[in-house]
């Protein structure tokens, strides 16, 4: 591309190639407006105790194909649950990767019990499974796996150590509600599912979450400890009511997201600086919260990843970086490694995901992310040398006219 001739990047103070900003979420949704209208009408928005609980546990408990689900405040809270229903307790060891959800490490703190952390496999930053037998202690209560950034965990593999040691998986979906791995839900692969209804999610009330299994045993010590004659982490009448319609549309929307996404990973393509972490697998069907990128700085003239997000976001497209290493944020006494974390200090520095929003807008959405990211790489000499104004100015206000 002519730098003379392509339009400044907003962060230069150009036009943003979406002068909107990214498209909000949650989007606005017909049947999403009519269950709040009846909860007007009926007074349930008010109640404890109503149709809309009971249905949504019927709703998701056909989607998953399990027998139990119990309905929690948040995926957080979820998980909480679920390591509490496979036993875990003090002094206790629980396996996960070395980058994952900050909240899923201080849950295992929370019962008092060790993480340990395994590193992420080279090709798809998913926890290793090569690693997690090296893991394994007596002390082992459980493995937390979560599917992140669109991936999806080598989930046979993990069934085949877990059931060999005969240890409990918990299985977060939070980021993947409707993936399909071998034709079998993303959820069902756990001993234990947990769901997460939070404001950003793909499935959404704001706040919410959910823990769901086969097993009789788990759910009952999950009941034992939220029913407290009171509800201990409740999830509300409206909250319910809100999800339930969003689940009738969820393999819909799953399917109009990935075709974006295989569009735009065409389209960005080999030296595009961005490598998507999604490699082709056809036994996978993924589902896209964030869709995980490796940020390469060379191709970007030694741009660092965080000036690329805030040029990205000047232009009205959502990247983020992504998690920080878990090893890196917390003190060394309070998790145990199992081997080097090398693949999770580079998901530290080098992860980029993108905001699931855009993913629902097919063809007009990669022309925009494609060309955000080409202005972005055409200006990214001039971007630098302002850095220092740049950092000074905070993400979104643009500089110089
Ligand atoms: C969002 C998320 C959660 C739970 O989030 P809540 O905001 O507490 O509902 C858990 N794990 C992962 C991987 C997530 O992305």
């Amino acid at each position: 591309m002519n730098i003379q001739n392509a339009e400044k990047p907003a962060i230069l103070g150009g036009p943003p190639v979406r002068p909107e900003g990214p498209p909000t979420w949650p989007r606005s949704d017909p049947l999403v407006d009519l269950a709040i209208r009846n909860l007007l009408t009926t007074g349930d928005w008010g109640r404890y105790h109503g149709p809309h609980v009971p249905e949504l546990c019927r709703r998701l408990s056909e989607y998953q194909n399990v027998e139990h689900v119990l309905l929690c405040s948040s995926g957080t809270a979820a998980v909480e649950l679920a390591l509490r229903g496979v036993g875990v307790s003090e002094k206790d060891e629980v396996i996960l990767a070395g980058y994952d959800f900050k909240a899923n490490f201080q849950n295992i703190l929370c019962l008092r019990a060790t993480p340990v952390l395994v590193d992420l496999d080279p090709s798809t930053w998913q926890l290793d499974c090569s690693r997690l037998e090296t893991a394994i202690s007596t002390r082992t209560k459980a493995i937390l796996i979560s599917h992140l950034h669109g991936g999806f965990v080598d989930m046979p593999k993990v069934r085949e150590i877990a059931d060999a040691q005969g240890i409990p998986v918990v299985e977060d979906i939070c980021q993947c509600p409707g993936a399909m791995l071998f034709g079998r839900l993303a959820g069902n692969w756990g001993d234990v599912g947990v769901h997460s209804f939070g404001g950003s999610k793909l499935l959404t009330a704001g706040r919410g979450g959910a823990v769901f299994t086969q097993r009789t045993d788990i759910a009952e010590r999950i009941k034992r400890y939220v029913h407290r004659g009171n509800e201990a982490y409740p999830l509300s009448e409206a909250q319910a009511a809100i999800i339930r319609p969003q689940i009738d549309q969820l393999d819909f929307l799953n399917e109009s997201r990935r075709q974006t996404v295989r569009r735009l990973c065409s389209r960005l393509g080999e030296g595009a600086g961005l490598t998507a972490l999604q490699l082709p697998n056809v036994n996978l069907v993924p589902a896209y919260y964030k869709v995980g990128f490796r940020y390469r700085a060379e191709d970007f003239q030694g741009m660092s990843r965080s000036l690329f997000v805030k040029s990205l976001r000047a232009e009205g497209i959502a990247f983020d970086p992504g998690f920080r290493g878990l090893h890196l944020i917390h003190a060394s006494r309070r998790f145990r490694t199992a081997g080097e974390l090398t693949q999770s200090s580079r998901a530290d520095a080098e992860m980029l995901t993108l905001h699931h929003p855009v993913l629902i807008h097919g063809n007009e959405a990669v022309d925009e992310v494609v060309a955000a990211i080409e202005k972005v790489r055409a200006w990214s000499e001039e971007i630098q040398s302002n850095r220092l104004t740049i950092e000074n100015c905070g993400a979104d206000q643009t500089l110089l006219q």
